[in-house]
């Protein structure tokens, strides 16, 4: 056996083409057919569980070519289709198929990026698609970052390096319970939840948490920012970052980056962009002005798993001073320089970020940016933003619809039955009940996939269109799928109330 072991993890040549070929025909098939199937097929997780089978941990193994064919099915005949090009709901990208040849690549040649050492040609690449997403937002390529698994780390990422640079004290030797004066951060009411993750998780607590409402323009009001901050420092609290949104996760606004900058400026804030969804419409010349103010930012949060259609996971930390990233993370700061000569320094990526051993993920974007080129991507994005625009046309053209906003690629609007009575309280908070309902009907048909937005308490269905197979055919089918819908749900929901009312 010495010299040859035979293990039952291994495939070995011939056997890997075999399968591996099976299952690149798999694939190819079930990209081909996408949009001929459902979206969903909304089944519940009893119904899943049935056909999973409930058998414990097996003993003894099984072919993998079996193994994948079975995956193959159950994969592609129970799974949310966010391939799809009636897919829009929350932001979840189209994956650009480059993006599966690439991890199976990765995973294959499986470098580890925590370290240098170990991951030498794919250190670089992760190091150079660094520079091309700073590039591609409009930003110096001179800032530098990190990969993470998505938005929310990306932000954590940024949050915690911000917080080292601007903590009162030394908060390394210190903890935060040793940090006086009490630091304060500010974002707007309208930032994702990974504020509240962390500012209770890194120990800050929620009440060192303003949140500053917006304006009337779904901006953060800045003269509330401003104040805000003059009313901490009279306490004597410390401020110590601002969190503006490129794009709110749930209607695309951007912050006024520029106005925010500047208060972050006189008051010697950390500046922090959340632009896991919109940064990258920054590449757009007519929406350069929109994202003014970006290339003052001290950190960066970005997502190629969204709007760069990377397969997921993918996010990434931009920050202006990279030094600041090793300040936060290495444990033995004062070493860095010391790694490789100065000419021709080491970046171990573990000193940079939370995690240790890291995956290959820079490759897939690496490829995407290549394969489509800047000009690729400015008319996948354009377009993107152009079918939302048609989308929001072709509700408010609509005697039945309600189109309630549109930024970005993202589009709000409801259905509004045309026999609906005068009495305003009333007629809202049933076209509430009605387009909930509705959303949840239409998440559940297969034929189309929307989310919800609340915008000003009005309940809305929300399409973002972060994805390249949507045309032009499928915004006008989708119009007459949530009308549809709508005059079932409306006729139901009349008739049940019908016969409440005679019961
Ligand atoms: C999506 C999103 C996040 C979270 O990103 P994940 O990739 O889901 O972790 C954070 N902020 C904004 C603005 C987002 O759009």
């Amino acid at each position: 056996m010495k010299n040859n072991r035979v293990t039952p993890i291994e495939i070995g040549g011939e056997e890997f083409k075999k399968i591996g070929y099976q299952l690149i025909d798999a694939i190819s098939e079930f990209i081909k057919t996408i949009s001929e199937r459902p979206v969903t097929r909304g089944e519940s997780p009893a119904q899943l569980q049935k056909i999973l089978g409930s058998s414990g941990l097996p003993e003894n193994g099984t072919p993998a070519e079996d193994l994948l064919s079975e995956a193959c099915e159950l994969l592609f005949s129970h799974s949310l289709l966010n391939g799809h090009p009636k897919f829009m709901g929350y932001i979840t990208s189209s994956a650009a198929p480059i993006g599966a040849l690439a991890d199976l690549l990765a995973a294959s040649v499986n470098p580890n990026l925590g370290a240098q050492i170990l991951s030498p040609i794919a250190t670089e690449i992760e190091k150079q698609t660094i520079r091309w997403l700073a590039e591609f937002i409009g930003v110096s390529p001179d800032y530098g970052g990190i990969l993470v698994s998505g938005g929310n780390m990306a932000n954590f990422t940024a949050f915690l390096t911000a917080r080292n640079a601007k903590a009162p004290g030394n908060i390394k030797e210190d903890g935060i319970s040793g940090a006086s004066p009490e630091m304060v951060i500010y974002c707007s009411s309208a930032t994702h939840t990974w504020i509240d993750k962390a500012v209770t998780l890194f120990g800050q607590g929620t009440r060192s948490l303003r949140r500053i409402p917006l304006d009337t323009a779904n901006q953060m009001d800045i003269r509330i920012l401003e104040e805000s901050i003059k009313n901490d420092l009279s306490y004597d609290r410390k401020p110590i970052m601002v969190i503006a949104a490129g794009g709110d996760v749930s209607t695309g606004v951007v912050d006024d980056l520029e106005g925010i900058s500047s208060i972050c400026k006189t008051y010697d804030l950390w500046f922090h962009v959340d632009g896991a969804y919109g940064v990258p419409a920054a590449v757009l010349p007519e929406l350069k002005m929109l994202f003014k103010g970006l290339e003052d930012a001290d950190s960066i949060a970005l997502d190629p798993h969204k709007w760069w259609y990377s397969p997921l996971e993918a996010g990434c930390t931009l920050v202006k001073e990279p030094g600041h990233l090793i300040d936060a993370f290495s444990s033995h700061p004062e070493y860095y320089n010391f790694a490789g000569s100065d000419q021709d320094p080491v970046l171990n990526y573990y000193e940079y970020g939370l995690q240790n051993s890291r995956n290959f993920r820079a490759l897939k974007v690496w490829l995407a940016l290549q394969q489509v080129g800047r000009s690729g991507y400015m008319k996948m994005i354009g377009d993107d933003i152009r079918l939302s625009r048609l989308l929001f046309e072709k509700a408010g053209n609509h005697p039945e619809l309600e189109a309630i906003t549109q930024n970005l690629s993202i589009t709000t609007l409801r259905y509004v039955p045309s026999d609906l009575g005068n009495a305003v309280k009333k007629r809202e908070i049933y076209l509430n009940t009605l387009n909930e309902a509705l959303l949840n009907e239409l998440q559940q048909g297969g034929e189309v996939f929307l989310s919800n937005a609340l915008v000003r308490n009005v309940y809305c269905l929300r399409g973002c269109i972060v994805n390249f197979r949507t045309t032009e055919k499928d915004i006008k089918e989708i119009i007459e799928i949530i009308v549809r819908e709508g005059r079932k749900l409306h006729h139901k929901l009349q008739r049940e109330a019908g016969i409440s009312a005679h019961a």
